[in-house]
Order: structure tokens, then sequence, then C-alpha cells
């Protein structure tokens, strides 16, 4: 493959126009959509719209006239095609961290008698806090890991509760969703996703999976902004029986009664505890409404068509492939291992090639088919292999650790 035979792909991608809705500045080559998305093109002028005329010149009366207090059940209403959910067993709400915490709760309150979650060692870190710290305040959980391949015979007549990430956020694993599921019904137990690194990057069907419980996050493939909301999901079949730990007003039938006596809301908007943060909401719906019309088929095979250019460009340097060398077992990121990992990242980040890493010695490059062409990963390939090669990553400013990596 040629720098040419790129550009014959990009003038050939389905998704190529869909770059104009971000603003992508100039001589960047982003990598790093899987840890915080770019900035949408809408986003500016709409928040600018909700501070100034929403809060500044309409005040209070936005709650209802801007309908700002329908914004988490109709922005999760929007990410449901995106998960294969239906629109009201979605909900905008909190972190990733906080609804881990609602719905491993949740779990466990509709599999009475059961008392343990199982998760696997090395899962996103907050995953194992949060249900840990969960166990340390329920009297009687437990918390017990296995790794992906002993989960079946993990799984137990005392299993409450799975928990997974669907793909994984340092190896970029895909996990058999449909299969995993299965497995946890089997055992009596509810299943759990973790969709953070798989929404916006990999078709995901909750449905044909039948899972129970989902999370994800709204600031890396969704394009919401730094810190943007999270969403959950309940499948209809537990709207009913579902109950959240977390009772605040906003979760309540009626908060604008104001009564003392606690009546949760009908459906996911038990979920909702405190009061939304609007201007972040609103980013984030900015976000979710990007892709519109987007095919998540589409999606997946440019993410493996971007991913395929860097394997092969870089498969005669030292860097190891630390991800599934096949498609279908990844998400829309890869790693490379390498004991210079970090100062790799950092000289390349000097160089407008901008990935992470990963600790221990790990090199992420997040692969966003809404935002790059094959070009830029040409390109970004070409700048790898030169920094590597060259030792120009050598230089000591580049092993000096900054707080966020
Ligand atoms: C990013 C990420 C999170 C972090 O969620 P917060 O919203 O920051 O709490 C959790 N789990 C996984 C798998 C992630 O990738």
């Amino acid at each position: 493959m040629t720098r040419e035979d790129a550009l014959a792909l990009d003038a050939a991608d389905p998704l190529a126009p869909l770059r104009e809705r971000f603003i992508l500045p100039e001589g960047v080559i982003y990598l790093d959509g899987n840890s915080l998305g770019v900035l949408p093109r809408a986003t500016p002028a709409l928040i600018a719209d909700a501070v100034t005329r929403q809060w500044g010149r309409d005040l209070i009366r936005s709650w209802n006239d801007a309908d700002w207090i329908g914004a988490p059940q109709r922005i999760g209403a929007k990410i449901a095609p995106l998960i294969g959910a239906t629109a009201h067993e979605v909900i905008v709400a909190d972190s990733v961290s906080v609804n881990l915490f609602k719905l491993l709760a949740a779990a466990l309150a509709l599999r009475t008698g059961r008392s343990t979650i199982l998760t696997e060692p090395g899962n996103f870190p907050t995953d194992l806090y949060v249900a840990n710290g969960l166990a340390a305040l329920v009297p009687g959980v437990t918390v017990r890991t296995a790794s992906l391949a002993d989960i079946p015979q993990a799984l137990g007549p005392d299993t409450a509760v799975l928990l997974l990430t669907h793909v994984h956020y340092k190896s970029a694993h895909r996990r058999d969703m449909a299969l995993l599921t299965a497995q946890a019904h089997a055992a009596g137990a509810l299943m759990l996703w973790d969709l953070s690194h798989s929404t916006g990057a990999v078709a995901v069907d909750l449905a044909i999976a039948n899972a129970d419980l989902a999370v994800g996050c709204g600031y890396k493939y969704l394009n919401g902004g730094p810190g943007a909301p999270a969403f959950l999901f309940a499948a209809e079949r537990h709207l009913a029986a579902i109950v959240s730990p977390l009772t605040g007003w906003m979760g309540h039938a009626a908060p604008f009664a104001f009564t003392d006596d606690y009546r949760s809301a009908p459906g996911m908007t038990r979920f909702l505890a405190g009061t939304a943060p609007m201007l972040s909401l609103l980013a984030l719906e900015a976000g979710v409404d990007a892709f519109v019309g987007v095919d998540m088929a589409q999606v997946e095979n440019k993410s493996a068509a971007l991913a395929q250019i860097l394997i092969d460009r870089l498969a005669a340097t030292d860097l190891e492939l630390a991800s599934p060398a096949r498609p279908a077992e990844r998400g829309s990121h890869l790693v490379f291992r390498h004991p210079h990992a970090y100062e790799l990242t950092q000289a390349l980040i000097a160089r407008q090639v901008i990935g992470d890493f990963r600790a221990p010695d790990l090199l992420r490059l997040g692969l966003t088919p809404l935002t790059l062409s094959h070009t830029q990963v040409w390109d970004a390939a070409t700048t790898i292999a030169d920094t590597f090669t060259s030792g120009a990553y050598r230089d000591p400013k580049f092993s000096v650790r900054a707080r966020v990596t």
C-alpha cells in the first residue's frame, strides 16, 4: 500500500463527508478520540445559545421552555439506536462510575439471595473500585474476579451480576456480548456491560445479546466534551422492579410535589439523583446528534481499514501489537507495547500525532472513523516509525511524567 492508495481510499470513503461535522485542528492527527472526543461543529453555537439565551435571558423558564427537564431522557433516546436499545431503556446521568454503583446495587436487589459481583482482573479500574466500594458498604456482598476464560466456571448460584467491559480500554479486545450474557443467564445472574469504549466505536446490540444492564461514556467516542455525563441502560423487562440506591429528588415520581416520602419515577427516570448539569448535557446532545444517519457497519469497516494501515506499516518496527489482530475481536483502538512507550507517546505529541500512554508500557492509538482519514493514519504511521527508528523519543524532556497520561 502507498500513500496514493490511502488517498484513493479517502476518495471512495462513504464516511468522509462526516468530518465536516467536527472542528478538527489543522496539522494535528488526533488518535485519542477514545479518551476525549473532538469538538462537534455544532457545539460552540449550541452552548453559546444555552448560556446567553436559555440561561442568561430566559432564566428559570428554560427548564420548561427549552425542555431542560426532559434532556436526560431525550438524549438517552438518541443514544439508544447506537446500542441496540429502545428509547425508554436509556437515560443520561452522572458519570460511568456513579452509574456503575447504581446498577450494581440495583442488580443485587433484583437477585435477592445472591451476593457475589463477578468481574475480571484488569477491568477498567473504576469498575473494580466501585464494585469493591459497594461490597464494603453492603454486608455479605463480595467481589470475585476471574479471567475471561474462567468466567463460565466462576459463575455460580451465588453470582448476582457479571460485570464486564465490552471493549477493553487497554487491549481493545472486544468480548462476545451474546455468549457471555447467555452464560451469566444460565447461572441465574444478571449481565452488566460497560460500553465506554464501544459506544460510537463499534456496532452494539444489547437487545440481540439479551443484556440486562449497561453503562457507557459520553466524553469518548460520543464527543460530548470533557467530563460529559454518562448513560445507563436497563432492559424493558426489568423496568417495573428495578430500584436505584440513590433516591434523589429528580428520580422521584413527582419532584415538584415536594413530599417527604420517596416514590420512584417510572422507568429509567428513577436513576436520576440530583439536578442534571445542563450545559454538559447539551454539549453531549450535540455529540450524539453528530451520529445521526451514521451506519455503524460502515464505521466498523473503516475502523478496520485504518487499523490495518497502522498494523502493516508498524510491523517493521520493534513496536509489538498488543491488540487482537482480527478486527472482529477488537474495538476501535490499537495498543502497541514497548518499554519506552511513555517517551514515544510524548515525542509523538510534540510532532502533532496525539495518542496516549497506558501504564506500564502501552502506546494507545484511537481510530475514530468519523473524524480520521486514511491518509492521516498513513501519515501518522510514517511519523511513528520515524520517531521510533530515529530515536527522537530518547530526548530526556519526553520522560517527564504529567498527571494525566
Ligand atoms: C472511560 C471509562 C470509564 C470512566 O468513566 P467515568 O465517567 O469517568 O466515571 C469507565 N469504564 C470504562 C471501561 C472506561 O473506558
